[in-house]
């Protein structure tokens, strides 16, 4: 049995005083969902101060990025080492870092192998454009991505991996994905592929979780699906409230 996951993904927003503020007002609401596990994701610069106000509850800390080498002359790049100071998860591979910031298959690969060697959790993020859904090519897309951004991963460390469908169409739009088309892709495209390079064993214990446009009044519907893992949360984590619906959904 898969524990449901559900990460907020901060992007580039809230400074430390108001990482504080949504932190103060999450704890308690979140702390006591134990059913599901929860991980915040906010922008480097608050991981500090957030995992001083996390130590002793059962949320996780997760970064948005980090860069594949331990240390040099990378100007602006945080390493494995940095995040793990206060991290236990790290986001690899979202579209718009994909997008913005030429992010490849080849760099989230680099970035996941880190990961492993830290000893980090990290949630691949995977998932094809409108014009690609639209052209019916989101298994060809999806599988892709996940072959060349999760080869050389070694096996005991398969199960560790989370991998997050984003369809690019559905982020930040308050567009969501139905929970139907999420769990084809993520029962009939994505675990096959997990099992093709991994085995059936580790596929089954891989999370996968959506993400896009996920809030209180949907996700019920997306973790009632069986391939659906939990989801990785952006706007809608920064409302308490609504965060914390979407984690006792994950719960129940
Ligand atoms: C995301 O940033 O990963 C995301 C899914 O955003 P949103 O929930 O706002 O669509």
């Amino acid at each position: 049995m898969r524990k449901k996951l559900v990460a907020g993904n901060w992007k580039m927003n809230k400074n430390v005083v108001e990482t504080r503020e949504l932190l103060s007002a999450l704890a308690s609401g979140l702390d006591s969902v134990g059913g599901a596990e929860r991980a915040l994701c906010p922008p480097f610069t608050s991981l500090f101060v957030a995992a001083e106000a996390l130590t002793g509850t059962g949320i996780g800390l997760g970064a948005q990025n980090m860069h594949w080498e331990e240390k040099g002359a990378f100007t602006g790049e945080i390493s494995p080492s940095m995040v793990k100071e206060f991290c236990a998860y790290v986001i690899l591979g979202h579209s718009e870092r994909r997008m913005y910031f030429g992010e490849t298959d080849e760099t989230v690969n680099k970035k996941l192998l880190a990961a492993q060697k830290a000893d980090l959790t990290p949630v691949v993020c995977v998932g094809e454009t409108l014009a690609q859904y639209e052209a019916g090519e989101t298994r060809q897309v999806v599988v892709e991505q996940i072959r060349a951004g999760l080869q050389g991963v070694a096996p005991e460390f398969a199960p560790r991996i989370v991998v997050a469908y984003e369809p690019i169409w559905a982020i930040g739009t308050g567009k969501a994905s139905s929970a139907e088309n999420a769990q084809a892709v993520h029962g009939e495209m994505i675990r096959p592929t997990l099992s093709e390079l991994f085995g059936e064993e580790a596929a089954q214990a891989i999370r996968i979780l959506y993400g896009g446009s996920v809030n209180a009044a949907n996700a019920a519907d997306f973790f009632a699906q069986p391939d659906i893992d939990g989801a990785l949360v952006g706007g809608a984590s920064l409302k308490a409230d609504e965060f914390i619906a979407i984690a006792k959904a994950a719960a129940e």
